[in-house]
């Protein structure tokens, strides 16, 4: 028999697998891994975020597991400051309100004013910028591939997908195609949505694109969030990633051609410079009503439980969330309110399905 299966190989499949491993249990992971957030993602880790310019509570808690994690695996993570191009009155009208706290705070530096006459004719109309200061970006796509090829050296991965209805439980065990587990962690992304052991659960996916462009010539940094947007440049190449828009309408995972014209109208309207589209990728976020993440046992079956929902921020919270998931599981320990699945048990609303 063996002591866990989880299924689904995103970020939270790869860190609840490695750290089940890494606590001496025996483990399969099983995912097909056809697309996932997990190979999409920017993989920003930003300490200051929106439009308010906040402080991101989440990144102070979390992001030094996180920088530990993407540490050991070779160039998952480039540490850069972020710097911040405000366009648009209520954007900078924010920045004016938060400036002196979060300078006092040291979370962020005024951009030097050579700084600021270099990028100066790249960008159109008004403007005015800013430089958060311990941000990273995290190769979210090389971090699940590296975890994939150690599951698969370590004979850990199953390359395919687990149908719900092919797992059944026979009073002691769950059982799939011959195999027998203790317990079984669900980390599917948004398909839990149409999983009936999680369909429960009230969802309010969300679908983005991530643009791969070439912006010649400008003399924009590693990282910059422009407008709202990311644009991360690709080591020391002309090429950036562009991202991400919010379709909470989605029909489906396909990248959508008039959202692709939209971010691409976006990015020219605020920079002068030739930007040409190489190609665009899409994946859906799993974010539950409240905006919290959902960790923990399901109400009727307690050796199933479910590591999800982590919405636009999963390269920062999946290590954590990982490790809590793994250490309410083995020593009993408590899981916060706010991510605990077991704030919903009672308050279901039926899931908006797939079309
Ligand atoms: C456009 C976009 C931009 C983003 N940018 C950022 C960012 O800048 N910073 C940040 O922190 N986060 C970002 N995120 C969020 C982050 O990508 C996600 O929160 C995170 O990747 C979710 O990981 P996951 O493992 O829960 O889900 P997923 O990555 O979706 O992985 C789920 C996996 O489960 C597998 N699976 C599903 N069902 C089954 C089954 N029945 N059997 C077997 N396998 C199954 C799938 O194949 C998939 O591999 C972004 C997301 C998107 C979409």
């Amino acid at each position: 028999m063996t002591d866990f299966l989880v299924i689904g190989q995103g970020l939270a499949g790869s860190f609840v697998t490695d750290g089940l491993l890494k606590r001496g249990c025996s483990v399969h992971c099983a995912d097909p891994l056809v697309a996932s957030a997990s190979t999409v993602a920017v993989g920003l880790l930003n300490p200051v975020v929106g439009k308010r310019h906040s402080p991101h509570g989440k990144f102070v808690r979390h992001s030094p597991e996180a920088f530990a994690a993407y540490s050991t695996i070779t160039g998952a993570i480039v540490h850069h400051p972020i710097e911040r191009i405000l366009i648009g009155d209520e954007e900078r009208d924010l920045w004016q309100g938060r400036k002196e706290q979060l300078m006092e705070q040291n979370t962020v530096a005024s951009l030097a004013p050579s700084r600021h006459a270099e990028i100066a004719p790249f960008i159109t109309g008004e403007w005015e910028g800013y430089t958060i200061l311990g941000g990273a970006r995290v190769d979210t796509a090389l971090v699940v591939q590296t975890f994939r090829e150690q599951f698969t050296r370590d004979g850990v991965l199953i390359p395919v997908a687990v149908p719900p209805d092919e797992l059944s439980f026979d009073g002691e065990t769950w059982n799939w195609c011959g195999r027998r587990y203790r317990r079984v962690v669900w980390c599917e992304g948004y398909r839990a949505q149409v999983n009936p052991y999680w369909s429960w659960l009230p969802y309010l996916n969300a679908k983005g694109h991530v643009l791969r462009v070439r912006i010649s010539g400008v003399p924009l940094g590693a990282l910059t969030i422009c407008g709202g947007k990311y644009l991360v440049r690709l080591g020391d190449s002309d090429e950036f990633l562009f991202g991400a828009d919010y379709d909470w309408h989605w029909k489906d995972d396909a990248v959508d051609g008039g959202s692709v014209d939209t971010l691409l109208h976006t990015l020219r309207s605020m920079l002068r410079a030739d930007i040409e589209l190489h190609s665009a990728r899409a994946g859906i976020r799993t974010v539950l009503m409240d905006f919290g993440a959902v960790l923990g046992a399901h109400p009727d079956h307690p050796a199933l439980f479910i590591c999800n929902g982590l919405g636009a921020k999963g390269a920062l919270l999946a290590p954590a969330f990982a490790t809590m998931l793994i250490n309410h599981i083995l020593d009993g320990a408590a899981l916060p309110r706010e991510h605990n699945v077991a704030r919903y048990w009672q308050k279901t609303v039926p899931p908006r399905p797939v079309e």
